[in-house]
């Protein structure tokens, strides 16, 4: 501390509570010692600490308002000592997936957030969910609708609350393409369509790219945006699919779809396209409508998203997603606000993924849907 710092810190002490307005409310034993008050925030333990947890979550965490990260679960004890250093976690706050459950007993840890792979996360939220924790469930919300289900099910019996860790519905570009479609801003829907996805050059041996751990390829990983987009795009759920895959490297996609294209029909006869691929670069939500249009490209990327209408482009600061969306999540909890991704959006989409695989596996068969306004937030 310099010598100036030194100076108004003690004349800041001698101050008393002046100081601690001086200093933003921050008590001033957390002032002094460099260390964060968390006092008013809810904690967040992440389970798994691999890409998405490490280089997106753990950061965001650091700039939340209402929530921060508390403790951790990983299988790898190698990442325990430097996730504690890195995030003053105390020893008594790391678990791994075998004493998890233990977890209950931890009054500083409010939220278990799922960062797993697929096929591990409804094992991982019904567990969390039974110790009391609330939840917040990486996408997609699991491998089948049986086990979303499920999860809702264990939250509901619980009395926790249940998120998806669906970011966009807490960003600004994709709130505004919400605003349009609540305020027909640009009148009737005509035409739109939704495209997600991206080239996987990686390890072969992934498990993106294993049935078993992803439950699918590029329609459960990317193809979940593609569905999103379209629903928020038009306000409305499909009443029915139909589906086609193709693949043009086989030999890298042994297991899991590569490309899918799907025709998504809405209630009122406009039918939604949606293209989404491990194997081709895409980001993008198109809709045109009888005043009018808009875009969002990217649409779905972590930052920055672009987007323009008919009446000029959009602009929009830029924040980190996940900050955004984990403080929508924990103002959920503490203040009772719109959950603006609730469980069950995550079971829809999966009821939509479902029958999509369903129509291919039936040689491209139209499949009905009757989803009604389920999981729709505005
Ligand atoms: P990752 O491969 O980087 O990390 C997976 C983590 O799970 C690792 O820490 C790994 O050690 C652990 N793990 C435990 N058991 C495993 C097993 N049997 N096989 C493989 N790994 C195992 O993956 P990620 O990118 O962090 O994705 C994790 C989840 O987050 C996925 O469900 C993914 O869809 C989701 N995700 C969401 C977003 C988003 O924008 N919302 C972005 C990225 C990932």
């Amino acid at each position: 501390m310099s010598k100036l710092d030194r100076r108004t810190f003690g004349n800041l002490l001698g101050r008393g509570t002046a100081a601690a307005a001086l200093l933003g409310g921050i008590p001033l034993a957390c002032a002094m010692s460099g260390k964060k008050d968390h006092s008013k925030k809810l904690g967040v333990a992440l389970v798994g600490l691999g890409g998405y947890s490490t280089y997106q979550l753990a950061p965001a965490l650091e700039d939340t308002e209402h929530c921060y990260l508390a403790g951790i679960v990983t299988g790898t004890p190698a990442k325990e000592s430097v996730w504690a250093r890195k995030y003053n976690i105390p020893q008594e706050s790391i678990y791994n997936y075998e004493n998890f459950d233990t977890i209950a007993k931890n009054k500083n840890i409010d939220i278990v957030y799922v960062v797993l792979p697929n096929s591990m996360h409804a094992e991982f939220s019904i567990r969390a969910a039974k110790a009391g924790k609330h939840v917040i469930c990486e996408k997609p919300m699991a491998i089948s609708v049986e086990e979303c289900d499920a999860i809702i099910a264990a939250c509901k019996q619980a009395n926790v609350k249940l998120g998806m860790g669906y970011r966009l519905h807490s960003e600004p570009y994709t709130k505004e393409v919400k605003r349009f479609v609540r305020e027909k801003t640009f009148g009737e829907l005509k035409e739109i369509s939704a495209d997600a996805a991206y080239v996987s050059r990686g390890n072969p041996d992934q498990w993106r790219l294993n049935r078993a751990l992803s439950g699918g390829g590029a329609l459960m990983n990317m193809g979940v945006y593609a569905i999103q987009s379209i629903i928020y795009g038009s306000g409305m759920n499909p009443v029915a699919v139909t589906a086609q895959e193709y693949s043009t490297r086989p030999e890298y996609f042994k297991d899991t779809d590569e490309t899918i294209t799907a025709q998504l029909e809405l209630p009122t006869g406009v039918r939604a396209e949606i293209m989404t691929s491990h194997n081709k670069r895409a980001n993008r939500l198109y809709a045109s409508c009888e005043n009018g249009w808009f875009e969002l490209d990217p649409a779905s990327t972590y930052i920055p998203l672009a987007g323009r209408t008919s009446k000029g482009p959009l602009t929009f600061p830029q924040e980190s997603q996940q900050k955004l969306q984990m403080d929508d999540f924990a103002r959920h909890i503490l203040k009772g606000t719109t959950n603006v991704a609730p469980g069950e959006m995550g079971k829809r989409d999966m009821i939509i993924v479902e029958a999509i695989y369903r129509s291919i596996a039936e040689g491209n068969k139209r499949i009905d849907l009757d989803l009604g306004t389920m999981g729709i937030v505005n």
